[in-house]
């Protein structure tokens, strides 16, 4: 059983391209009684994965003390843990040290550090570059994600510099689709990092997600219009039935089986083919796309529906991530490192992930 919890949609941050808006000034929250409920009901659902929680944002460290029990409580069930931050409170080398031993000792094991060039304006590279030395210092496996626009790709631009700094036992890097915060003034349409044609991957992130207000989703990306993937309120169900409804909605499991091109390609035989772009970021991109038309969510919905057409059978496209990945060195089960080729340089177009570790940019620290 793998989940998401979002604790907290506060962030010291206000990233431009933060399709979830967090900010310094947003409340919303899970309570812990609720973050720990929802950690013993995962603990009980036996789907054939290992039991991992995924923590995220907003800024989890905020709330340190929460994160510190949320930790705490998923080692004590014996999940795995993983994290995400913006790295805002490595400001030294003791503080980073102070926190990441207290969260190593009580069971995290991946600390996924997100950048871009809108994180930038609220936390330097050099917190970046310390908690992922630090981390990796304290053994615990690190992660840099890294969402980008096309000029961030240029010989001197922030991938080149991401390249010369900074170092992480995965890195993953993803483009910045056009969803971003609700009070960001659009980009320009040619700064967007896109693939020409419809992209053809499979969703390459499904995962239960539990939003702060407790409703919970398919997707770690919290979409501009959550209610297209929406599974279940943990607030009136149990995840028992909420994990269940995830395994055969038939939405999910088109977009699992055959990605979100599954709705463009019917949207096309429709006639709302001119609603469609000639270059998308990804799947992900798509997907937010048809989930926040009217035109296009109608068409999706209509082949969700019970009665919609057989989708569920076959298995046309193979999986393929929206993430520009760049290398990747991988440990195995007992921590130790195990040498994966280590890719020189980060360039566009190597695509190797670690389960579920990718989600659109823009969502989470
Ligand atoms: S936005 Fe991406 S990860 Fe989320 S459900 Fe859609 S395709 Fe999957
Ligand atoms: S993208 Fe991450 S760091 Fe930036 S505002 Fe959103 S949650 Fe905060």
């Amino acid at each position: 059983m793998h989940i998401a919890l979002i604790l907290t949609s506060r962030c010291t941050a206000r990233c431009t391209h933060c399709s979830a808006s967090c900010s310094p000034e947003r409340t919303d929250a899970l309570l812990p009684a609720h973050v720990e409920r929802l950690m013993n009901e995962a603990a009980l659902i036996d789907d054939g994965e290992d039991l991992h929680f995924d923590i995220t944002g907003g800024e989890p460290f905020m709330d340190f003390e929460q994160l510190h029990a949320a930790i705490a409580h998923a080692g004590k069930l014996g999940g795995g843990v993983s994290c995400v931050t913006n790295a805002f409170w490595a400001r030294t080398d003791a503080i980073a040290t102070e926190k990441l031993t207290r969260l190593r000792d009580a069971g995290l094991e991946l600390l996924s550090v997100s950048v871009s060039r809108f994180h930038e304006r609220y936390v330097p590279l050099t917190s970046v570059r310390r908690a992922l030395s630090v981390a990796a210092h304290l053994g615990i496996e690190t992660e840099l994600k890294g969402a980008i626009t096309r000029r961030d790709l240029a010989d001197d631009g922030i991938v080149a510099k991401w390249e010369q700094t900074l170092d992480a036992d995965q890195i993953c890097i993803f483009p910045v689709i056009p969803y971003l915060r609700s009070d960001a003034p659009p980009l320009p349409d040619d700064e967007y990092y896109r693939e020409p044609g419809l992209p053809k991957g499979r969703c390459p992130s499904e995962i239960i997600t539990i939003e702060t207000n407790g409703t919970a989703s398919s997707c770690c990306g919290q979409s501009p219009e959550p209610g297209f993937l929406r599974i279940g309120d943990t607030n009136h169900e149990s995840l028992a039935v909420i994990h269940e409804r995830f395994r055969h909605a038939r939405r999910q499991r088109i977009l699992r089986r055959h990605g979100p091109i599954a709705f463009a390609r019917r949207a096309i035989e429709a006639g709302y083919g001119h609603l469609l772009r000639d270059a998308y970021g990804g799947p992900c991109d798509l997907c937010i796309q048809i989930g926040s038309t009217p035109e296009l969510r109608r068409i999706a919905d209509e082949m969700s529906a019970p009665d919609g057409p057989d989708m569920t059978t076959t298995t046309t496209n193979k999986r393929r991530t929206p993430v520009i990945d760049m290398k990747t060195v991988k440990k195995n089960s007992s921590g130790k490192k195990k040498k994966g080729k280590k890719k020189k340089g980060f360039k566009p177009g190597m695509k190797t992930v670690r389960k579920n570790s990718s989600k659109p940019a823009g969502t989470g620290a």
